[in-house]
């Protein structure tokens, strides 16, 4: 029958854009979310879902539905409209009592691995460590209420919010510490206003000594929710509670936040996390290499510490690649398979920078003139300018000694190296070229 295959085209195509979802998004959105959407059918160009109940309805129109309409019409593309109606039929009553029953487990899984100990401090994140620990040790609620961390991804806010919690954990067992995503606090929330329950849901928070919420930029223009939590704030700082809070921006950059949330989430200690600097993505690769009890030689630590700049979790994800493989086939880690393993991560980290760039910034920088790159001059004024964009050069773009040779004024490819060399050392040596070289590598990779 006609019909039948059609049904089974389309529960595959749902099939497979669930599966680009879930990719999409990671199993905790995908599972509290996506996967609870079922098909009901095509009408034409419209295709027709269903979410258990209307608070889902909107949750996922105003956050998923346009990429699922995207995915939708990359497997189908007479697909042109995506409609969600909201599903209440017996089998969703039964399963959102079970949902109902593990309403009062709010706090999520701490990580083992994120605590104090495993935490390098750097330049770029010693304010919100220290404020951290402080928090964390703190017999009483410490002098900042609230503590609000930001940064940009995978810099470790997440990372050190789990060691509050476990250094409380072990020290204060009887404190009552909750930590949770505001996506959670949220799907909590809507969950309590669906089974008119929220006294039971305010409940669980007011008994609480700390309350770690992550990532709130996440309840920006959720105004229920919002209200929700503004109350929920107040209650617990008038009660002398401490709150922790993270977010990927600055309490007043948070857009569509309520003004008085904002300028409530900023009145106590707002630590921001900077991105990281090459000393401290060295730092965390040694301490990583060592928590893996693998011995990997300095240079490509040195390598992947250059390379990798984006982000802590790329990073070790990076680390963590490398010596997978080097176990896995038994064969030595060197800066060889370390480039085949990662070829298309480091592809996306790289910059794209042009030597001519490389010549014009370090030119500005040191005030000699671009020409001088490319002059036989060998005065230590422009020479050392010079060796320096050779040296960024080789470490920023994918050229070659003889290209890069070339570039400056036909050189040989000897030269380069020893450019090369003598700027490594020189690093070693001063402290100022290492920041003249960061701030180069910094203003270049922009
Ligand atoms: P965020 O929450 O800011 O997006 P995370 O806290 O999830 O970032 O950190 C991403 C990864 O990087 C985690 O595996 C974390 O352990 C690691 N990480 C971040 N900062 C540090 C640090 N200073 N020392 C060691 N590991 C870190
Ligand atoms: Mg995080």
């Amino acid at each position: 029958m006609a019909y039948s295959a059609a049904k089974t085209d389309l529960d595959d195509l749902w099939k497979r854009t669930q599966m680009r979802l879930l990719d999409e998004y990671g199993e905790g959105t995908y599972a509290s979310w996506l996967k609870p959407l079922a098909i009901i059918d095509q009408q034409e160009d419209c295709l027709r879902l269903a979410a258990p109940n209307a608070f889902m309805r909107e949750w996922i129109n105003n956050n998923y539905a346009a990429k699922i309409k995207t995915i939708l019409q990359s497997e189908n593309n007479d697909i042109q409209r995506l409609e969600i109606s909201v599903n209440s039929n017996d089998s969703d009553m039964a399963r959102s009592s079970e949902v109902l029953l593990d309403m009062p487990e709010v706090s999520s899984n701490l990580d083992p691995r994120f605590t104090f100990d495993n935490f390098v401090v750097g330049k770029p994140n010693e304010l919100a460590h220290a404020a951290a620990r402080k928090v964390a040790e703190s017999e009483t609620v410490a002098t900042f209420n609230p503590l609000f961390l930001y940064g940009g991804v995978g810099l470790g806010k997440t990372h050190l919010m789990h060691a509050i919690a476990w250094h409380i954990k072990n020290n204060h067992p009887n404190r009552k510490v909750i930590y949770l995503s505001a996506e959670k606090f949220m799907y909590q929330f809507i969950r309590a206003l669906r089974f008119k329950d929220t006294v039971a849901f305010k409940e669980q928070f007011r008994s609480v000594d700390v309350l770690m919420i992550d990532d709130v930029q996440f309840i920006s223009g959720k105004d229920s929710t919002q209200e929700e939590f503004f109350h929920t704030f107040n209650a617990l700082v008038d009660q002398n509670r401490q709150i922790i809070v993270s977010a990927d921006k600055s309490p007043s950059d948070l857009e569509g936040m309520e003004d008085r949330l904002k300028s409530r989430l900023g009145w106590g200690l707002v630590a921001d996390i900077h991105p990281t600097t090459y000393e401290l993505r060295l730092g965390i690769l040694q301490a990583k290499a060592e928590q893996m009890e693998t011995v990997v030689s300095p240079k490509v630590l040195e390598f992947l510490a250059h390379k990798i700049s984006s982000n802590i979790r790329e990073l070790e994800g990076a680390l963590t690649r490398v010596v997978a493989h080097s176990t896995l086939v038994g064969r030595e880690i060197t800066l060889d398979t370390t480039q085949e393993v990662l070829r298309d991560l480091l592809r996306a980290n790289d910059r794209r920078v042009s030597i001519d760039e490389i010549q014009k910034k370090v030119a500005e920088y040191f005030s000699v003139r671009v020409s001088d790159m490319h002059s036989p001059r060998r005065a230590r004024t422009v020479a050392r300018p010079r060796q320096v964009a050779m040296y960024l050069s080789k470490q920023l773009t994918p050229r070659s000694l003889p290209e890069i040779g070339r570039k400056f004024g036909g050189r040989d490819h000897t030269t380069v190296l020893h450019a090369v060399k003598k700027i490594e050392e020189l690093m070693v040596e001063e402290k100022s070229m290492c920041e003249d070289i960061e701030l180069l590598r910094r203003m270049l990779e922009n």
